[in-house]
């Protein structure tokens, strides 16, 4: 039977370290301030960026969550957004997605200056790990930088692995992809018109299934004898209304070594990734301004 990679025994080490990092920044004589933008009322937003908010002042950081409603003019919307990049007491900013119709042509990521860019979707921090970082100097994509964050605690060796990652969204499947490759893995993108898929998955050490489709994955994309780790990224609802991932947890228990809850795997990573990426965002503006 499959060990559960679990996310709380790692958070509980991460909050510790925020915490003491939060602490050594007031101290200095700033306190880390995550800015959010959320426009309209997309119940699951609302939930994220209240879950965000609680977990850094958790740590000891502030957030603040700028509420605009769904009609909001471009302008205004855009204006609101410049003020908080050139505001100097902000230290990290985003724009909770998606936005409206009528905003969702904007590419919020690149009108966050690159430095504040908590969720790493700015170009600059997507081209550093694109050129063989693994997060020493860029602001990486929180959920690829969770799912890495367990990987290492669990002790899981990435160097000369097979891993596929399924999906190939920009802020999960690609910088998945170079994050593995980045610690040296020999890495399998697939998509849906990826041909023959559970071919792909029985030759993986590790699969990473980022995919929106509920218990997509079941043991029929497996090699038992491989001690496969699966990481299963996804947030659905299956036929009774409760959360499940991509992955068939039932199905593949006995079927792989390691694999990661939905929910209290990657999900919680995500948010712990966002407070590491404020803590160092500070850090960073502190250091260019000695
Ligand atoms: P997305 O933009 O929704 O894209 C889904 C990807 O899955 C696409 O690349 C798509 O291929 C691929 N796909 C769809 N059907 C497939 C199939 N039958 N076979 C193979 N590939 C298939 O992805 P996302 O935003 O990364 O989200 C994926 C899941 O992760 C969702 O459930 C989301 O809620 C969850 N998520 C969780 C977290 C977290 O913190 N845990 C964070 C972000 C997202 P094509 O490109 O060919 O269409």
């Amino acid at each position: 039977m499959a060990t559960l990679l679990r996310a709380a025994p790692i958070s509980q080490r991460i909050v510790e370290d925020l915490t003491q990092k939060c602490a050594e920044l007031k101290k200095s004589g700033t306190t880390p301030h995550l800015q959010v933008m959320l426009v309209g009322e997309h119940s699951p937003s609302l939930i994220y960026t209240s879950n965000k908010k609680k977990f850094m002042e958790k740590i000891g950081a502030t957030c603040d969550i700028h509420k605009l409603p769904a009609d909001v003019s471009e302008e205004e919307f855009i204006r609101d957004l410049k003020r908080f990049a050139n505001d100097k007491n902000v230290n990290g900013l985003f724009v909770q997605l998606p936005l409206p119709k009528h905003l969702s042509h904007l590419d919020v990521g690149q009108m966050v200056p690159y430095e504040k860019d908590v969720d790493g979707f700015h170009a600059q921090n997507l081209y550093a790990i694109m050129a063989g970082d693994t997060g020493q100097k860029a602001l990486v994509p929180c959920t690829p930088k969770g799912i890495i964050t367990m990987l290492k605690e669990a002790n899981i060796e990435l160097e000369g692995k097979k891993a596929v990652v399924i999906g190939r969204s920009m802020i999960v499947g690609k910088p998945m992809m170079l994050l593995l490759t980045n610690f040296n893995a020999t890495v399998t993108l697939c998509h849906s018109r990826t041909k023959d898929l559970q071919r792909v998955c029985q030759d993986a050490d590790i699969i990473i299934a980022a995919i929106g489709r509920a218990k997509f994955l079941d043991n029929s994309f497996l090699s038992p004898q491989k001690n496969q780790i699966l990481i299963d990224v996804g947030i659905n609802h299956d036929e009774n209304g409760n959360v499940c991932g991509d992955i068939d947890q039932d199905s593949v228990m006995d079927f792989c070594e390691i694999l990661t809850p939905v929910p209290g795997g990657v999900g919680k990573m995500t948010i712990l990734s966002l407070g590491e990426n404020l803590i160092k965002a500070t850090e960073n503006q502190i250091g260019k301004l000695k």
